[in-house]
């Protein structure tokens, strides 16, 4: 293996010391604690662990956090009532809805009614305009994880040659809108991609977010290439459960210049850019200077 492995938890447990000492400053100089509220419906597994996680992690920095946990049947317009409720709370600076929602609530209806300077997720249809139009937004916060590992290893990332492989609302978009941000030349790859090896091959930072476990082999790597997996599948193999990511990591990491671990890659980030998004939101709600590094 020649790649150097970017260590996301590493990297995460620095940015969230950087958050905590935001947090006690402005405790201390200001008066306030930024608080983080969580809206889970239903029971999904994977998204009560989530939604675990997150409220200990937002406790450990000394944020506050706000848990709403809701039944599975919760009417549209019960949890509009409280998305807004929690926009004119002001000890609120952030709001996540968790996703997916059940089928019978309307998922784009209901992050549009979140404040847009509330919106840690950056899912609001304002903040993907801003972000789009290269204005002040609130940033999605997977892409923002592996934008700041890019910045982190590559320092400025302008002419590079990026492929980002996915298209989705939630990754793919915003993590190419951030790479353009950043003056690199982005190409955005999809199912529909011809010959998606070779477009790979062209980038010296590879971004994979497809959703298929080990797709991405060493062959779809330009040697010396930074790969950033995001993908998190969960496969079983010689009859155990095993987390994988979208890239073939032994045979990738044979070729690439530097990579990206699953788990302990891009996963950690995700929290930690939550708890930096949250920060910034209450800075900029009471016209407090933005803590530096922690946003696009
Ligand atoms: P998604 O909404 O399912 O999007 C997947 C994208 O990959 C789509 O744009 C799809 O293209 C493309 N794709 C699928 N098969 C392909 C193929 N054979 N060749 C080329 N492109 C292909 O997934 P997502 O929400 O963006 O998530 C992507 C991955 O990241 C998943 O593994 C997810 O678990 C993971 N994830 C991780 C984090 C984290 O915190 N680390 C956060 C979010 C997501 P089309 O548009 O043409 O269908």
């Amino acid at each position: 293996m020649t790649a150097k492995v970017i260590d996301g938890k590493q990297f995460a447990a620095k940015v969230r010391a950087q958050v905590q000492v935001q947090v006690a400053r402005l405790r201390e100089e200001n008066g306030i604690q930024p608080g983080l509220a969580v809206v889970l419906v239903g029971e999904d597994p994977a998204s009560q662990v989530y939604v675990r996680n997150k409220h200990a992690s937002t406790v450990e920095v000394g944020m506050a956090s706000f848990e709403h946990r809701l039944p599975a049947e919760t009417s549209e317009a019960d949890l509009l009532a409280l998305v807004k409720s929690l926009n004119t709370d002001p000890k609120v600076h952030g709001i996540l809805v968790q996703l997916p929602l059940p089928a019978h609530l309307n998922s784009e209806l209901i992050i549009n009614t979140i404040d847009p300077a509330k919106d840690v997720d950056g899912f609001h249809i304002s903040n993907v305009g801003l972000l789009g139009t290269g204005q002040k937004s609130m940033v999605p916060c997977t892409p923002l994880g592996c934008l700041m590992m890019l910045r982190d290893h590559h320092g400025k990332l302008a002419g590079m040659n990026a492929v980002v492989v996915g298209r989705s609302n939630i990754v793919g978009k915003p993590m190419a809108q951030l790479l353009l941000g950043d003056s690199c030349t982005v190409t955005i790859a999809h199912s529909r991609t011809k010959d998606l090896a070779a477009v790979c091959r062209g980038a010296d930072i590879l971004v994979a977010a497809v959703g298929r476990p080990e797709m991405i082999t060493g062959d779809f790597v330009k040697p010396g290439a930074t790969v950033i997996d995001v993908g998190i599948n969960r496969i079983e193999r010689d009859g155990k459960a095993k987390l994988v990511g979208d890239v073939h990591f032994e045979s990738a990491a044979a070729v690439a210049g530097a990579i990206t671990p699953v788990p302990g890659g891009v996963g950690p980030m995700t929290i930690a850019c939550l708890l930096a998004n949250t920060l910034t939101a209450c800075c900029r709600a009471n016209g407090l200077a933005e803590p530096e590094g922690l946003t696009a």
